[in-house]
């Protein structure tokens, strides 16, 4: 009864995480109790967060001289908690804007840093990557924030940018655990978890443990990436059963075959919807440049806003769900992460041929 969900995030789950979580709802391991009514401190829960810890770091190959933290919240937190951490204040801090997060990461920051926008698509409406060359970067920034994909534009960086040496901090939040990733060459990663990870309510901070003895700027503890680092991710009491559930994601991914199984799959999806868009004579458009294509999420437009629409209904109607594009650029929009599979992208490409047919 399960559907095919395209949602951007909260997104679909694997089915057979969300079993084990079921099975595991009401009593965890024999322990009497389910993991959610245990102390984070204790050691049935403290034995789950370092397992999804370590399966973390092995799905993503983290170096030791990176720290991993847990914490409660979003994306949106991090773009705010990076300058506090990473800047002094008043610092520059370099922004390349290549969609819609990219200015949230600016807008969050803005209190803390003095913000210099390196590079923007905005002009070209967010279609294509700002081309190399024109990057305004300043020696002395104290980072320089990219954001790998933006799931609304659906532009990804299929390369990492030469910043020169200075750490380069990126929103990864949905195409982490897409394809291997080259953590050494950046400073922070970062993501929400709910598109490729587990459920809403908990980011992963990757973070290289020298930029953790920057100053930063006068914070409370709870927003010191230092303390909780210091304290495990647990300075205050964590989001329990996301980070289980996380944890249950990260087995999943090492069992199927890891990062690298999973962008070979994210790719063959991709492939199949872009042709599939390429291939109808304009009756749907994507209007990314080919090179900056996404592969998690593919926006696209039918020839009118009343075909979008119905577009939307039929195929929810079919079993596909959340196919409606984000209101910032309308039309459709297709989510690709990790836990769709295959046929979810031939089953959508079959009802995009169909529906060409019928009403094109
Ligand atoms: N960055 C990116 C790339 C996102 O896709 C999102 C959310 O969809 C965010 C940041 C904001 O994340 P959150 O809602 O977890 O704060």
């Amino acid at each position: 009864t399960r559907a095919f969900n395209f949602s951007a995030g909260p997104a679909a789950l694997p089915e057979v995480v969300l079993r084990q979580a079921q099975e595991e709802m009401l009593e965890w391991h024999g322990a009497g109790a389910s993991i959610v009514e245990m102390s984070h401190r204790g050691p049935e829960f403290m034995a789950v967060a370092a397992e999804a810890e370590a399966d973390l770091r092995q799905l993503l190959d983290i170096p030791d001289d990176y720290a991993v933290l847990f914490l409660p919240g979003g994306a949106t937190t991090q773009q705010a908690l990076i300058p506090m951490n990473f800047a002094s204040a008043g610092q520059r801090a370099d922004y390349v804007l290549t969609g819609h997060w990219g200015k949230t990461a600016v807008k969050q920051a803005t209190p803390y840093v003095s913000v210099n926008v390196a590079a923007s698509s905005e002009a070209e409406a967010f279609r294509d990557l700002p081309d190399r060359a024109g990057w305004q970067l300043s020696p002395d920034a104290a980072y320089v924030h990219i954001t790998a994909n933006e799931t609304i534009h659906g532009v990804e960086f299929r390369d990492i940018p030469d910043t020169g040496g200075v750490p380069l901090v990126a929103d990864f939040s949905s195409s982490i655990a897409s394809e291997p990733l080259d953590v050494r060459r950046y400073g922070v990663i970062y993501a929400g978890a709910q598109k490729n990870l587990g459920p809403v309510g908990i980011a992963v901070v990757i973070i290289r443990r020298d930029l953790l003895q920057r100053d930063g700027q006068p914070r409370a503890d709870i927003f010191d990436y230092r303390s909780h680092a210091a304290r495990d991710s647990m300075l205050n009491t964590p989001p329990t059963w996301n980070w289980y559930l996380a944890g249950l994601v990260f087995k999943w991914m090492l069992a199927e075959g890891g990062v690298v199984e999973f962008a070979r799959r994210n790719a063959a999806k991709a492939a199949l919807v872009y042709a599939a868009i390429d291939a109808s004579g304009g009756f749907y458009r994507n209007e990314v440049a080919p090179s900056a294509r996404s592969r998690m999420n593919i926006p696209f437009f039918l020839p009118s806003a009343e075909l979008d629409a119905r577009f939307v209904a039929e195929a929810k109607a079919a079993g596909l769900l959340a196919l409606k594009g984000h209101k910032a650029v309308g039309g459709i929009r297709a989510s690709l992460y990790n836990a769709m599979p295959v046929a979810g992208a031939e089953a959508l490409v079959a009802f995009m041929a169909d529906f060409q047919q019928r009403h094109g």
